[in-house]
């Protein structure tokens, strides 16, 4: 992406326009083609005079897409004359031309913080162009700190800096002249040049010198330098270093593996600079796309603060504020809230809560309920409760034992796929269950409507509030661990809404800060809570607490991320999205090994087996769903799949086209391998 540059200045009048020429004068001299591009003008000739001087052929409205009369703000400047700006015009204009040149000089309008229109500024067009910026400074009293502030704002909000050029330098006054070292010493970032002050610099004998000045004075190499971190050696040094999780290191060690090194939007950019639409939310967790202003604003803004400090002992402001958001958007009743880091914890902490509850109440109540294909981490009780037996039998020894009831897998229901008159034989074994062993069971655990992690195992509505009338109905507890599917994966913010359940205990994780940073929440009753409610000496604390509980930094994410889910819409625009891919999901259907294809609004789990008839699945040997996976990444798509099932879980904030490019990527991958 660095075959651009976006020039600003530390200010109007410190010669951006010049220095664009000075750039591209210089350019071409080495032989390469130099576009041009100033988005917003308002009053003068600037566009005219860089497109004379660089000799460009672009059409005008591609070159400068909005011009206003007056010497104003941007902003200021088209409202007053009734133009509203599009900033998709911008961005077409400028893919049009960096396809077209080896080198786009993008010239700002004033400094950053330069209003273009409601809530965006020059710093925000230069993050979305995603461009880096050279700032140009005036030499000169007052340089040192306007230079400062805006490189320090730039890199705090996020833009590049490729370097600062000192321009109209005349060397006479004591500030001018110690001015460059003092910058450079100051500066995180170089100086790229120093520009003299030219006499009639815009006539043809001062622009020819202007060119020659800038080819001597000016660093091109490290302008033209596409910074590549060296992805031999990381891969190297990740082989020599790292052990991955959930990943056959002899495998890993075989392979080429990418490396991500940025990301933007719902797309994600490795090493060598390729784009990848990440098409698994980074393992579920991303929803309104990565490196959103305002969940990097929030966390900027909570740093300023505070990082970290614990709730042992103390609060903290946003682990308030978020709790109270919490309970308010959670199913009804669901009134306290206790932090950790992760969905295991989270899981964790709802196991151990609901056990020592029943110790208040009654003691005979031990165990748990959980079903088969169950997921709900990899600590040793959430393993204990984990019904995927790939993941769990080798630990067997290390964990307590739990009832195992059977999972509403439809698919491979003995009686067919939902056949008529279905009538919840997938609950009989849980009825069984807690006919027999209520007196000894403290909860059921169950991740409602999507097993995730077990295949995306979609259920067919209404057995999980049956699952709640039976726990009520024998005096159970149930815990819903939401941590994949909360935060509008299904199309519901949580998916006990959709079918009306309150659990008596609701873990999340995963989305809940957007999946910037690790954050879990479990939530329970006043029913609950005030079981552990005693004078100190009774010992009835709940005795647990990890180090980093209701950390200041996740928690300023997670609002954020729910700020998002409000301002955006993001469920209300879910919809159409939901039906889109369902639709684009039914030429699948006739593939030949495709056997089940699963979808609960943004959770789709595409099932293939080798015979479609018997429905005999693929063997583990054959890494299916590797390979798919291995191909999609060709087509651009980053996949990672459960066994034979490829899942698709985007981004919330995806497009429709980018739906597109997911599931056809998926498609021509399922097609190729299978
Ligand atoms: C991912 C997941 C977990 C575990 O979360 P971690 O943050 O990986 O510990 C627990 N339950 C469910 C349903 C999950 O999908």
């Amino acid at each position: 992406m660095s075959n651009s540059i976006f020039i600003t200045a530390t200010d109007t009048g410190a010669g951006k326009t010049i220095i664009s020429c000075a750039i591209g004068l210089a350019l071409q001299k080495k032989g390469i083609d130099v576009g041009y591009m100033k988005p917003f003008q308002c009053s003068g000739d600037d566009t005219d005079f860089v497109i004379k001087t660089l000799g460009i052929q672009d059409d005008k409205n591609l070159v400068n897409p909005y011009y206003a009369k007056e010497p104003l703000a941007p902003y200021v400047a088209f409202k007053r004359e009734k133009i509203r700006i599009n900033l998709d015009k911008v961005f077409s204009a400028y893919h049009k031309l960096k396809k077209r040149h080896e080198f786009l000089i993008i010239e700002g309008a004033g400094g950053l913080l330069v209003p273009l229109r409601e809530n965006y500024l020059v710093a925000d067009l230069i993050r979305d162009l995603d461009v880096p910026a050279l700032i140009v400074a005036r030499a000169g009293l007052g340089t040192l700190n306007h230079t400062l502030l805006t490189q320090r704002y730039a890199l705090d909000y996020g833009v590049k800096v490729k370097g600062v050029i000192i321009n109209n330098y005349q060397g006479k006054t004591a500030a001018e002249k110690t001015n460059p070292n003092v910058l450079k010493e100051f500066l995180d970032v170089p100086i790229l040049g120093i520009v003299p002050w030219l006499k009639n610099v815009k006539s043809k004998d001062g622009l020819r010198r202007l060119g020659k000045i800038a080819g001597e004075n000016i660093d091109l190499k490290t302008l033209l330098k596409t910074e590549k971190p060296l992805t031999r050696q990381l891969i190297k040094r990740d082989k020599d270093f790292l052990w991955h999780p959930f990943t056959q290191m002899r495998d890993w060690l075989k392979d080429e593996p990418l490396i991500i090194d940025e990301a933007k939007g719902n797309y994600l950019k490795d090493t060598n600079g390729k784009w990848y639409l990440d098409g698994v939310s980074s393992l579920w967790v991303n929803v309104h796309g990565h490196r959103r202003r305002e969940i990097d604003i929030a966390i900027n803004r909570q740093l300023n603060k505070v990082a970290h400090s614990t709730l042992l002992g103390l609060s903290n402001v946003p682990s308030i504020e978020l709790a109270q958001r919490l309970v308010e958007i959670a199913p009804k009743g669901l009134i306290k809230v206790f932090y950790s880091d992760s969905g295991s914890t989270a899981v964790e902490i709802a196991l151990k809560m609901a056990y020592q509850y029943w110790q208040y109440l009654d003691k005979a109540k031990t165990r748990f309920i959980h079903l088969e294909n169950a997921y709900h981490g990899d600590t040793i009780g959430s393993v204990s409760v984990g019904g995927m037996d790939l993941f769990h039998k080798t630990y067997k020894g290390l964990l307590f034992e739990s009832y195992k009831a059977d999972s509403p897998y439809c698919y491979r229901c003995p009686k067919g796929k939902n056949y008529p008159g279905c009538n919840f034989e997938c609950l009989d074994r849980l009825r069984d269950i807690l006919r027999q062993h209520h007196s000894s069971t403290a909860a059921l655990i169950v991740e409602p409507l999507v097993q995730a992690a077990g295949g995306i195992i979609v259920w067919p509505e209404g057995v999980y509030r049956k699952m709640r009338e039976l726990c009520h109905k024998h005096n159970v507890l149930l815990i819903a661990d939401e941590v994949a599917v909360g935060f509008g994966r299904t199309g519901y913010i949580f998916a006990s809404e959709t079918e009306g359940v309150t659990p008596d205990i609701l873990c999340l994780a995963k989305g809940i800060t957007g999946g910037y940073l690790p954050l879990a929440a479990t939530l329970t009753t006043q029913k609950i809570f005030d079981a552990f409610s005693g004078e100190y000496k009774e010992q009835k604390t709940f005795f647990h607490g990890h180090t980093y509980t209701g950390n200041p930094l996740a928690c300023a994410a997670a609002l954020a991320n729910l700020g998002l889910f409000k301002k955006e819409k993001t469920l209300q625009k879910l919809q159409p999205k939901i039906k889109f891919l369902g639709k684009e999901l039914e030429k699948f259907k006739k593939l030949e090994h495709i056997g089940d294809i699963r979808q609960k609004g943004f959770m789709v789990g595409i099932e293939l087996v080798k015979n479609k008839g018997t429905k005999e699945p693929y063997s583990w040997e054959e890494r299916i769903g590797i390979k798919i996976c291995q191909k999609a990444r060709e087509y651009g798509v980053i996949l990672r799949p459960l066994g034979n099932v490829i899942v698709l879980m985007p981004p919330l904030a995806i497009s429709k086209e980018e739906l597109k490019q997911l599931v056809d990527a998926a498609y021509k991958a399922i097609s190729f391998v299978q």
